[in-house]
């Protein structure tokens, strides 16, 4: 499964934001958007011509896809399958990038970022309705409960999620017991619920082209 390996911070200032990528390291002044809010290269510091209306659909889409962690591929994938449902073709694909494993055991807050909610899936931390499941695009559905695996919360890192698990808050469409580390998926995303800064239909603008 391919996945972006470069600088990270750099994606977030060629998005002009933080996309929270880092986990912790993002809440401080250490951030790079903080330290260097302008585009990396060469050329980030100039002023740069107008974007075209094509640029604006492709940063969005870019940045759909940076803060869900997935390569160009298979967010056309989950596009053709948002196309394909009834309803908002726009709100359909947050809702599958949404229901991605990774993604809710990030909103669940079995971790610090997406990315490093999709490290912990892969190395099989976790269980979909007492069944291992160590793939990060595996899409929940309502009823599951994800929880952490019985042998993994006694890793440092699990163990130092889990003394601060629940104390965030978690989303509407999730319930967490922090006590058994485990989290339910009691009803699918609604726009509302979905709160990030992405313009979605630009990216079915960009892919209507
Ligand atoms: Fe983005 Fe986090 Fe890096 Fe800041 S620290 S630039 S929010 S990944």
């Amino acid at each position: 499964m391919a996945r972006y390996t470069g600088p990270v911070c750099r994606l977030c200032r060629r998005e002009g934001m933080k996309l929270f990528l880092k986990g912790d390291r993002c809440y401080t002044g250490k951030c790079a958007i903080d330290r260097r809010s302008y585009a990396p290269g060469q050329h980030g510091q100039s002023r740069g011509k107008k974007p075209t209306e094509y640029g604006i659909q492709l940063r969005e889409k870019q940045k759909a896809r940076r803060i869900y962690g997935v390569m160009e591929g298979q967010f056309r994938r989950y596009f053709a399958e948002a196309n394909r449902e009834k309803g908002m073709t726009g709100e359909n694909l947050l809702r599958l990038l949404e229901r991605r494993l990774d993604n809710v055991a990030y909103r669940l807050g079995f971790a610090s970022s997406r990315p490093e909610a999709r490290q912990l899936v892969r190395h099989g931390h976790f269980t979909v309705n007492g069944k291992r499941v160590d793939i990060p695009s595996y899409l929940v559905r309502v009823g599951e409960t994800i929880a952490v695996k019985e042998d993994s919360k006694n890793s440092p890192r699990m163990k130092e999620i889990l003394q601060s698990l629940g104390t965030k808050g978690v989303s509407s469409w999730l319930s967490l017991d922090a006590n058994a580390a485990a989290g339910t998926v009691t009803a699918l995303p609604t726009r509302e619920d979905i709160q990030l800064p992405i313009q979605e239909h630009l990216i079915v603008e960009k892919y209507s082209r």
